[in-house]
Order: structure tokens, then C-alpha cells, then sequence
């Protein structure tokens, strides 16, 4: 299959060589190298068609096939001319990830399993909700902070998602959803809520995330595109100098011990420095506020000593709390807080004067629940550790 894919394009480039009198380096490079357009927004295709040779405007139009008329081949783009669509299928691509798998939950959800060259694959989720419907996009394949509550976590982390294999899972459930850009949004927010940590992803979360924003590309504002993060603070300093997009903290206590224990990255970033981070995402030239998650666990953070303690600390910003009850995943030791507890810590929350809302679970019969999306992790790091406890074993 390979070598057939390699005898093409050595056909296409003979024929492209035939018909045109230069080729610069940066196309030898690319018809090697084939450069897979969803990776670019806007401005990266810009500079993309500058370096070909060709007006930065293409950017526009070809932002419009893919992102507006959910056109991946360069042959249907007719406002194109024939000799530069020629050029683009020889030396660019628009090349998506692929659906697995797709599930139905008997509340509407929907879950994808979108799998990627070398055998990874994540999950992504659809909730719709009457007035809403939020997909939840996932930006690494695992993840490597290991928060002690999440099944993500146990899972050991692979890579980080491509910028293309982000919007491509938007892309993805936008056309098997029958979402349409200027009809019926089936997609109404998009919440980087899925697998991974996406602050640590940066790089090809920002261009993902304005294409999600941009009118050329998806379309929705700023406050229907979340990026959550478990409490990167230099991360949140960036997303809050490059993009206009809501944030949420994925807290979970108000005390440092208790929060290092179910997510460890707190031991580098603790709270007092995390709501700092917060407060100036919040006080720059745009409006914003902030989304705080707060998982309940059952003896572990739901005591109404906790709550209190959470007024307090967040009274200094702006923001609204979510409450989200544990979502078991076999192997855990942690367990659901009962109702009466849940709605304790809701009411002693409230009086205090936040906006709190319980977050209804979704989609539980087929695992699209918060912290319950495993995919397909191919894990680097579990097995270098292995490997290195089986060589310690077989040497000591
Ligand atoms: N790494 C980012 C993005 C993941 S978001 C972050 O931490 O924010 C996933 C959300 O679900 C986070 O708020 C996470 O803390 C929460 N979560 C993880 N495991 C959970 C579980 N088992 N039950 C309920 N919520 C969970």
C-alpha cells in the first residue's frame, strides 16, 4: 500500500514537473513530505500558500471548503483553477482521523471512538441538552498528570493530539451529527473536556481553538469554547495573552494537601498561585469569568468544612462552580458522595453567595461520563517504566 502511495506521487510529480517550469525547495520538501492542511488556521495558511508561491487569500477560501462546506478534496474546490488544485493534491493534504466506533446513549449522548495513524485512538462526546448541545474534544492520547480520580490518568499517556486530529474530531462530529454552520448547530459549545491535559498541548491547541472560533472555520464565541485544564498556571498566563476563550479549573478542594492528593500537578502550582492565575485571566481587557469543577468524593473533599472553605477562596473571583458527582471507573478507591451530601455542599455554597450547579452525569451506560474516557492509549511511558522495573528485577 505504501510502496503504491509512493509510485503515485512520484507519477503526480512527473507530471507536475512536466507542466511547470520552477519548483522551489519548500515543494521538493513537501511532495515528500505531504503537509496535512487541518493542522493550519488561518494564519498558518497564510503563511503556508506564501511559501508556496501563491496569494495568502487561498487561506480564506480553502478555510471555506473544508470548515464551511465540509470539502476535504482539493478537485471539488472549483474557485481554485485547475493548476493550483494540482499542486495542492501533490503537495498538501486535508487529512482527517477516523471514526471507530460510535455509541448511543439512551439520553441522547453520543460517543466516538476517533482512532489515528499508529493504532491511538481517543474518545469524544456529544451532550445534547435542550437548549445546548456541547461536544467534548480531547487533546492528548492519555495524559500524564495522573490525577488519582480519573481513569484518563491510569491510563498512562501516549502522545499529544495533532492540531488536525483536534478539529478533526469537531469535523468529525459535526457532519455525522448533521451539524449545520448557518442551520440547525447541533454543536452549540465545544468543551476541551475529553482526554488529556490540553495546556500542556499548547501548541496545537491554539491553532484548534481558532478554528473553532474563527467565522472561516467553525464559528462560535468566545464563551461557548472552554479549555479546562487541571491547574497549569504558566498555560493560563498563554491561553489568556493568545485566544479569547472561557476557561474552567478542574479544583477539587480548597486545601492544598487534599488537592495534591487527587491531582498532583498542585504540588508544582498550588491553589494560592492558581486563583493569582485566575484572577488575571479575569481582569484582562476582556470579559470573562471562570468555571470552577469540583468533583465530589465521597469522605475525601465533600465535608462541609471543604465547602465553606470554598466560598471563601472563591468569593475573590469571578466564577461559577460546577459540581461534578465522582463517576466510579473499575479499579478506583474513590466513591460517589451520596445525595444528601451533594446537596448539602450545594447549599452551603449557595448561601454563601457562588453560583453553583450540580452537573447532571451523562451518557453512563456507555462510558462518556467525566473521567471515564480511556480510548485507545498505546502507552509510552507505562512501558518504559516496566521496562525499567524489569531490568532493576532482573539485575538486583
Ligand atoms: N485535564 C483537563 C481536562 C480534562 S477535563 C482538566 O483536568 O481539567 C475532565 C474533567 O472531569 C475534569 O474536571 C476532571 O477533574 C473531571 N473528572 C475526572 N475524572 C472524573 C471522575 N471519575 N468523575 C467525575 N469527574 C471526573
Amino acid at each position: 500500500m505504501a510502496q503504491m502511495d509512493r509510485i503515485l506521487q512520484e507519477q503526480r510529480l512527473r507530471t507536475f514537473l512536466a507542466t511547470e517550469s520552477t519548483i522551489s525547495p519548500v515543494e521538493v520538501n513537501a511532495i515528500e513530505n505531504r503537509i496535512n492542511l487541518l493542522d493550519l488556521d488561518e494564519a498558518g495558511l497564510r503563511d503556508f500558500f506564501e511559501s508556496i508561491g501563491e496569494k495568502p487569500f487561498r487561506a480564506q477560501q480553502i478555510l471555506k471548503w473544508v470548515y464551511h462546506h465540509a470539502e476535504t478534496d482539493f478537485q471539488a474546490m472549483t474557485d481554485l483553477g485547475i493548476a493550483l488544485r494540482q499542486k495542492l493534491s501533490l503537495i498538501a493534504e486535508i487529512k482527517l482521523p477516523e471514526i471507530l466506533q460510535e455509541q448511543h446513549s439512551i439520553d441522547g449522548t453520543v460517543k466516538w471512538l476517533i482512532g489515528f495513524n499508529g493504532g491511538n485512538a481517543v474518545e469524544t462526546v456529544y451532550i445534547p441538552e435542550p437548549k445546548r448541545g456541547t461536544l467534548c474534544v480531547s487533546s492528548q492520547i492519555g495524559c500524564a498528570l495522573n490525577c488519582s480520580f480519573c481513569s484518563t490518568g491510569a491510563q498512562g499517556f501516549a502522545r499529544n493530539l495533532t492540531t488536525g486530529e483536534i478539529i478533526g474530531q469537531v469535523w468529525l462530529a459535526a457532519q455525522a451529527l448533521g451539524h449545520e454552520r448557518n442551520g440547525q448547530r447541533k454543536i452549540t459549545n465545544i468543551v476541551m473536556m475529553g482526554m488529556g491535559e490540553p495546556l500542556l498541548n499548547f501548541d496545537a491547541v491554539l491553532p484548534a481553538l481558532s478554528l473553532m472560533r474563527s467565522d472561516l472555520g467553525f464559528g462560535f464565541a468566545s464563551r461557548r469554547v472552554t479549555v479546562s485544564t487541571a491547574g497549569l498556571v504558566p498555560g493560563i498566563y498563554r491561553l489568556g495573552e493568545h485566544i479569547d476563550v472561557a476557561l474552567a479549573i478542574s479544583l477539587h478542594s480548597p486545601f492544598d494537601e487534599v488537592r495534591t492528593e487527587l491531582v498532583p500537578l498542585n504540588r508544582k502550582y498550588p491553589i494560592a498561585q492558581l486563583m493569582q492565575a485566575c484572577r488575571d485571566f479575569v481582569s484582562e481587557k476582556y470579559k470573562r469569568t471562570v468555571t470552577f469543577e469540583y468533583t465530589l468524593i465521597d469522605g475525601v473533599n465533600d465535608h462541609p468544612e471543604h465547602a465553606r472553605k470554598l466560598v471563601k477562596l472563591l468569593r475573590t473571583v469571578p466564577s461559577k462552580l460546577n459540581l461534578i458527582p465522582f463517576n466510579p471507573f473499575p479499579g478506583t478507591r474513590y466513591r460517589c458522595s451520596s445525595q444528601d451530601r451533594i446537596s448539602q455542599f450545594q447549599e452551603i455554597v449557595m448561601q454563601g453567595g457562588l453560583i453553583a450547579t450540580v452537573r447532571k452525569t451523562r451518557g453512563e451506560d456507555i462510558d462518556a461520563a467525566c473521567g471515564q474516557l480511556v480510548g485507545k492509549v498505546l502507552d509510552r511511558t507505562k512501558r518504559s517504566e516496566r521496562i525499567k522495573l524489569q531490568r532493576a528485577e532482573t539485575t538486583s
